[in-house]
């Protein structure tokens, strides 16, 4: 009964629970097909729709849709101007896209150590890590805990520096009792299906400045408008548009949006589900030996996007690879968040080493991520708990 599944015992559970997944209704089926009968199928109504209901959700002024989140923070490094030789300061814990957003620009991502309590860019390494050519700070909501918004906000005012936030985890989520999405200068969110809300494939940008606005729209469709205030030459009848910056297709769909509307209006649901989970996670798993719970702020209401628990590896006999290989014998889909982004490749092939940030490496090599969505069961929360119970045991010391 008690034998791992590993090593060949039954697993606990006979279904694989995975660690992340969307929750798609048949209200939300009813929305997309109306779309697909409608004379709309991209930039129709449903996109301003979209991004007027969620504007007014997140408290921003402005929000613009994006084919993606990863199109976001592009798209914000352009607004942002990030051009050759500039220096944009983010996290290493956090996916690729962060940093990869940079490059896109020909800007050079430079890496701040985490804050080992709640796995957030160090503020005080910031700071240490800008240089006269640094022009924005990139922090991420890691895991849907917010950032010191205040203390990043005090840094960039002090050395000019822009504030885009990867709020890709932290859709919903409060800092000081305000939502996330206006409190810096640029925010952007992911509609990935692991994602608060999905559109399949999706993001947006919030801010409060219309110049940025601006921008982020021209970016948005390869660079081109026809508002006549922004037009170069005489409006020369009335096809014409102007191409005034090299800008990509990074349009969402009508089709994506309607779903985006309907599942923006379930986001209460969602996140009161996630925050339920996270704190049974809480209660269940602090009688186990030999795990560190996430660590919350007081000033902050995460939203929750991943429960990450750290292993004290100083009291197993086998590695966080053992204990992750037993984890998914018994059927639970446990994940790893993250690999440092300079550990990559194609970051080692661009002169970043190990070594960089010590916390963040030490990180790595200790978590786990349980599986957090709004869909599971109580029963499924129980599975991975006694999951976990019998696997640390095991291996304890
Ligand atoms: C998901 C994610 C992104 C990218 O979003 P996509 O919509 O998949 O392009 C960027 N940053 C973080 C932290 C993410 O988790």
């Amino acid at each position: 009964m008690n034998t791992l599944a590993i090593n060949g015992g039954k697993p606990v559970r006979d279904t694989y629970l995975p660690y992340a997944q969307q929750w798609v209704d048949e209200e939300d089926v009813g929305e997309v097909v109306k779309v697909l009968k409608s004379d709309f199928l991209t930039t129709g109504p449903k996109i301003e729709e979209f991004e007027k209901r969620f504007a007014d959700y997140v408290g921003a002024k402005y929000a613009v849709s994006i084919s993606n989140g990863t199109a976001a923070l592009h798209a914000a490094c352009f607004a942002a101007g990030i051009k050759e030789g500039d220096e944009v300061i983010t996290s290493p814990i956090t996916f690729a896209a962060s940093a990869n957003c940079v490059l896109y620009q020909g800007g050079k991502p430079i890496f701040a150590d985490i804050d080992p309590k709640t796995y957030n860019i160090d503020i005080e390494d910031v700071e240490r890590k800008i240089t006269k050519k640094t022009k924005a700070i990139i922090p991420v909501d890691f895991t849907g805990q917010p950032v010191d918004i205040d203390g990043i906000n005090e840094i960039a005012k002090k050395y000019g520096l822009v504030v885009i936030e990867d709020a890709a985890h932290s859709l919903g989520a409060e800092y000081k009792s305000k939502k996330i999405g206006s409190l810096v200068d640029i925010t952007t969110f992911s509609f990935h299906p692991v994602k608060h809300i999905t559109t399949g494939e999706g993001g947006m940008i919030t801010t409060n400045d219309e110049k940025l606005y601006n921008k982020l729209k021209l970016f948005r469709t390869h660079g081109i408008t026809r508002d006549k205030e922004m037009l170069q030459n005489k409006d020369e009848g009335p096809w014409f548009y102007e191409q005034l910056e090299l800008g990509y297709n990074y349009r969402m769909t009508d089709i994506q949006a309607a779903l985006g509307i309907s599942q923006l209006n379930k986001i209460n649901g969602f996140l009161k589900r996630r925050r339920e989970i996270a704190k049974k996670y809480d209660e269940y798993l602090k009688n186990i030996d030999g795990i560190i719970l996430p660590y919350q702020e007081s000033f902050s209401k995460s939203a929750w996007h991943l429960y990450v628990i750290q292993l004290e590896l100083e009291k197993f006999k086998v590695g966080r690879k053992e204990i992750f290989e037993a984890l998914q014998a018994e059927n639970i889909g446990v994940n790893v968040h993250y690999i440092p982004v300079y550990y990559h490749p194609y970051y080692k092939r661009l002169g970043y080493e190990k070594g960089l940030c010590p916390n963040a490496e030490k990180l790595y090599e200790r978590i786990i991520t349980l599986p957090l969505y709004p869909k599971m069961k109580d029963k499924d929360i129980e599975d991975v708990v006694n999951v976990m119970d019998k696997v640390l045991k095991y291996y304890r010391r």
